[in-house]
């Protein structure tokens, strides 16, 4: 059995991004490199997030899929005695702006401090340009930092925007992905 590293304080990765910038892929890539180097990787995801049916697993847009554990996006601590006693190296977070900002902010402090290395991919803003939930936050306080862009779907710059081409209110509305496209700053548009 190997020794927990109790001591050292878990770093923090972030990786941010719109839609269609490639998070889930870097995710799976970064599960692969991490498996084959020996770590115990955990992967989690929010329910809400059922875009593909709400299995089990992250699927990136290009189909390279990961084995993951679903909770409930407003009770994040609800995985950290799985965490503990699974023994992960490495935990990660996917689509963290659609869990409960203060109580994700938490578990993954919580998580840092059992020596815990923690990776989170999320959005950074919403697509009303707002920021989305813990990511801006977690952002700050990272010591890796990865920001992904995605191609403008009308100019062809690089884009930092999620646009709901769909309409409809609320911050979170999880949607096939032809409700939304990436947009750059200039182009960007919110419809009522
Ligand atoms: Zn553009």
């Amino acid at each position: 059995m190997r020794k927990k590293r109790q001591s050292s304080r878990g770093r923090l990765t972030v990786i941010a991004g719109p839609m269609f910038s490639g998070k889930t892929s870097k995710l799976v890539a970064m599960v692969e490199v991490f498996t084959r180097m020996g770590y115990k990787v955990l992967t989690v995801k929010p329910k809400l997030d059922d875009r593909y049916g709400g299995k089990d697993e992250i699927h990136s847009h290009d189909h390279k899929k990961t084995p993951a554990i679903i909770v409930d996006g407003e009770t994040p601590e609800a995985i950290i005695e799985k965490i503990v006693t699974t023994r992960a190296d490495k935990v990660i977070f996917d689509e963290v702006q659609f869990f409960d900002k203060e109580k994700v902010m938490r578990v993954i402090d919580v998580l840092r401090k059992r020596g815990i290395h923690v990776i989170a991919a999320g959005l950074l803003y919403d697509y009303q340009r707002k920021p989305f939930g813990s990511t801006p936050d977690l952002l700050g306080l990272a010591d890796e930092r990865l920001e992904l862009f995605a191609i403008c779907q009308k100019c062809g710059s690089l884009a930092r925007h999620t646009e709901r081409v769909s309409g409809g209110k609320g911050q979170i509305v999880v949607g096939a992905a032809n409700m939304y496209i990436a947009s750059c700053e200039k182009c960007h548009r919110i419809y009522k």
